[in-house]
This record gives structure tokens, C-alpha cells and sequence, in this order.
């Protein structure tokens, strides 16, 4: 039996709404890592922490690190979990182009990672789990008994993204966010703490051509197989 599901790829792939859909279908916990580093580097912005040439004061983030408490709450309404920050809800705050721009060298730095990566491995232990991200199956469940490695082109993701926040009333400018995207391709496949690959024992999906239902489906068969 799949306990564990683990769902890596680049930025925009739709790996959350498929990882969304399977564990609404099969009664698991989804847990959405990439709104955890997201919601860091909310907090770092709201406490100016970033430096005028846009870097990251890491001594300052790192000396807060315990102050920042993240958690998610199911949302009657959407039947999703949001995102909260101390207590607030940040779920449409994270998603921001502010946050987009600010969070992949916030997610590089070993000690946020350290810190997401156990408070992952305790929201998956010893009950089914969806876990979406870019370091899922290579090292917060290596032991993982489902992994699927998720890609598509700049392009796709970036129009998949821009209808999103279109669909949620938000700003959105289409060469901005192919830009977004490609920078945090890179950056998330360079750094030099678990960079985003594909684990020796996941299935790569190439989604760029597939409705969402199609790969709802394809998902839900790779479970039960
Ligand atoms: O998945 P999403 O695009 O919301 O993730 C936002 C950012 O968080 C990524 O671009 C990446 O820098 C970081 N991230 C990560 N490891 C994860 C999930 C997200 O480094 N497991």
C-alpha cells in the first residue's frame, strides 16, 4: 500500500492541483511545501529583511527562525488547507509576485531548509501523506512508495500561473511571470542543498499537453497500480 506520495517539479507545473486531487480522492493529508518557504520569505519581507540589492539578510532570518510559525488549516469553503503565519492567514499574500521574486534564495538557505524539512517529515509521519515540492522524494521521504517527477515547459507553466491569478482577482503580467519562472527554474536546480531533481525511482511526467482531468486520472492509476 502507498502511504507516502511524493510529487517534485518546476514552479507552476500543476503538481499541487494534481497532488490536491489525489489526496482528496484517496483521504490523505496534502501538504503544499513550496507555500512553507513561501510563507519565510513573507515573513522576512514583512520584517525588511532583504538588503537594498535585493539579497537576503541571512543572519537576520536565521536569528528569527523560532519566531516563525507555520501551519495549514482545512478552509470549509475550498475543502483545501491555507496557509497560515503566526496565526494569520497568508494563503493569497504568499502567492504574491513579491513572494514569487523573493523566495527561491530564501529556500537555498541551508538553515530554512533544515527547519521546512523536519517540520514536513513530522506532518508525514505514520499517516498517508501528498506532499508536493522539489526535494519530496530525493530527501524529505526518500523512502517514499510513490514518486512522481512533474515537467513542462517555461511556457505552459507560465500561462498556467498567469490564468491562476487571473482566476483569483490578482494582478498578473505574463512576461513577468515566464521571467519568475525561469529564475527560480534555475535557481532551485543550482543551489547547493538538495537542488530540485528527479529521484533514481520516480516516474517523470511530461503534463504540458494533458488536461487536468487527464492528469488527475494518470495519477490516481499510478496509485493503485
Ligand atoms: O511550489 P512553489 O512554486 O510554490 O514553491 C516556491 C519556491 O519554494 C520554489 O521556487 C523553491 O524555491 C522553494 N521550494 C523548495 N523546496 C520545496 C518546495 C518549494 O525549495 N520542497
Amino acid at each position: 500500500k502507498k502511504i507516502t506520495i511524493a510529487i517534485d517539479g518546476f514552479s507552476s507545473c500543476g503538481k499541487s492541483t494534481m497532488a490536491k486531487d489525489l489526496a482528496r480522492e484517496v483521504g490523505y493529508v496534502y501538504v503544499d511545501t513550496g507555500a512553507m518557504y513561501r510563507a519565510v520569505t513573507l515573513y522576512a519581507l514583512e520584517n525588511n529583511m532583504f538588503l537594498p540589492d535585493g539579497g537576503i539578510d541571512a543572519d537576520a532570518l536565521r536569528r528569527k527562525m523560532g519566531d516563525i510559525g507555520i501551519s495549514f488549516r482545512l478552509n470549509e469553503a475550498t475543502g483545501r488547507p491555507d496557509t497560515y503565519l503566526n496565526g494569520e492567514r497568508v494563503e493569497d499574500k504568499i502567492r504574491s509576485m513579491e513572494v514569487s521574486d523573493h523566495v527561491s534564495p530564501v529556500a537555498a538557505l541551508p538553515f530554512v531548509r533544515s527547519a521546512m524539512v523536519a517540520l514536513q517529515q513530522a506532518m508525514g509521519r505514520d499517516k498517508g501523506v501528498v506532499m508536493d515540492g522539489r526535494d519530496i522524494g530525493t530527501t524529505v521521504f526518500p523512502d517514499a512508495e510513490l514518486k512522481i517527477y512533474v515537467t513542462a515547459s517555461a511556457e505552459v507553466r507560465a500561462q498556467r500561473r498567469f490564468d491562476e491569478l487571473k482566476s483569483k482577482g490578482m494582478d498578473a503580467d505574463f512576461d513577468d511571470i515566464l521571467r519568475n519562472v525561469k529564475e527560480r527554474d534555475y535557481i532551485d536546480s543550482h543551489r547547493d542543498v538538495s537542488p530540485l531533481r528527479k529521484a533514481d525511482d520516480a516516474i517523470e511526467l511530461d503534463n504540458s499537453h494533458m488536461t487536468i482531468a487527464e492528469q488527475k486520472q494518470w495519477l490516481l492509476e499510478r496509485f493503485h497500480e
